[in-house]
């Protein structure tokens, strides 16, 4: 389903990504592990475009994302078509991003009924039932300031949910969160894992991504340094920075 091929980025002189490779398949999870400057989460940013590559491409489905194919030459997509893509791709982020003057349902409701023109009672029925996939169907009324932090990010998962997505992007999504609510967001992690939804998830949360993932893969200095099964990344690792990344976060 996605294809990263050797995505280069650079700010200014700094050069954050050195050429990534990586494939994800449909219903596959991926954890992204690495030290805090490595690039995990500038790397999620390329895959929706919310950066733009220097080099390599990313393909998501059939399309490149951000870019046309003329020839040899990419060339940038027009913004609605940008936006088109997304679409298909949701973003969960370490914060949750809510619209605080609006509740839980209404965040839900926002993007189908706003973005895809779905008719309100379809998009309220369709939100009602994610907020409930997400434990979360007494709360509909609620404002985020008037619901937990682990509350606030299911509601951020509902939310992208809502749109349908092939792709679930998690940046951190737990680390915000007091440590007795972490759970129940891994919870529905895991059952969107489970449902088979294809993510790709920067966490230090070492525990999920034994269970759950798929490939772990670890970063380091804007590299790929090693992945595979979590098994082999996780409890055997052949290079001294993943071993010593693990050390620090164990
Ligand atoms: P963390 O675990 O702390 O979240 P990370 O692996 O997600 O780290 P990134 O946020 O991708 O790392 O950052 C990688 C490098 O890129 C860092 O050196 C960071 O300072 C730099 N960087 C990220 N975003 C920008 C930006 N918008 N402008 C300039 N430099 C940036
Ligand atoms: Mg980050």
């Amino acid at each position: 389903l996605v294809r990263l091929e050797s995505i280069r980025k650079h700010f200014g002189q700094n050069e954050v990504l050195k050429g990534i490779d990586l494939e994800v398949h449909r219903g596959e999870v991926v954890v992204l592990l690495g030290p805090s400057g490595s690039g995990k989460s500038t790397l999620l940013r390329c895959i929706n475009h919310l950066e733009t590559i220097d080099g390599g491409r990313v393909v998501v489905g059939a399309e490149i994302i951000g870019y046309q194919q003329r020839g040899t030459v990419l060339h940038e997509l027009a913004p609605a078509k940008i936006a088109e893509q997304r679409k298909s791709i949701g973003m969960v982020f370490q914060r949750f991003n809510l619209f605080p003057h609006m509740t839980a349902l209404e965040n839900v409701m926002e993007a189908p009924i706003g973005v895809r023109r779905m008719a309100r009672s379809a998009g309220k029925a369709r939100a009602v039932e994610l907020l409930e996939r997400v434990g979360l169907g007494d709360r509909a009324g609620h404002y985020p300031a008037q619901l937990s932090g682990g509350q606030q990010q299911r509601v951020a998962i509902a939310r992208s949910l809502a749109m349908d997505p092939e792709l679930l992007l998690f940046d951190e999504p737990t680390s915000a969160l007091d440590p007795e609510l972490v759970g129940d967001v891994l919870d529905v992690m895991r059952d969107l894992a489970a449902a088979g939804m294809t993510m790709i998830v920067v966490t230090h949360e070492i525990g999920f991504a034994r269970q759950v993932a798929d490939r772990v893969v670890f970063m380091d200095g804007g590299v790929v340094v090693e992945s595979g099964p979590p098994a082999q990344i996780l409890d055997a690792p052949e290079h001294e920075r993943t071993k010593a990344f693990l050390r620090s976060v164990l």
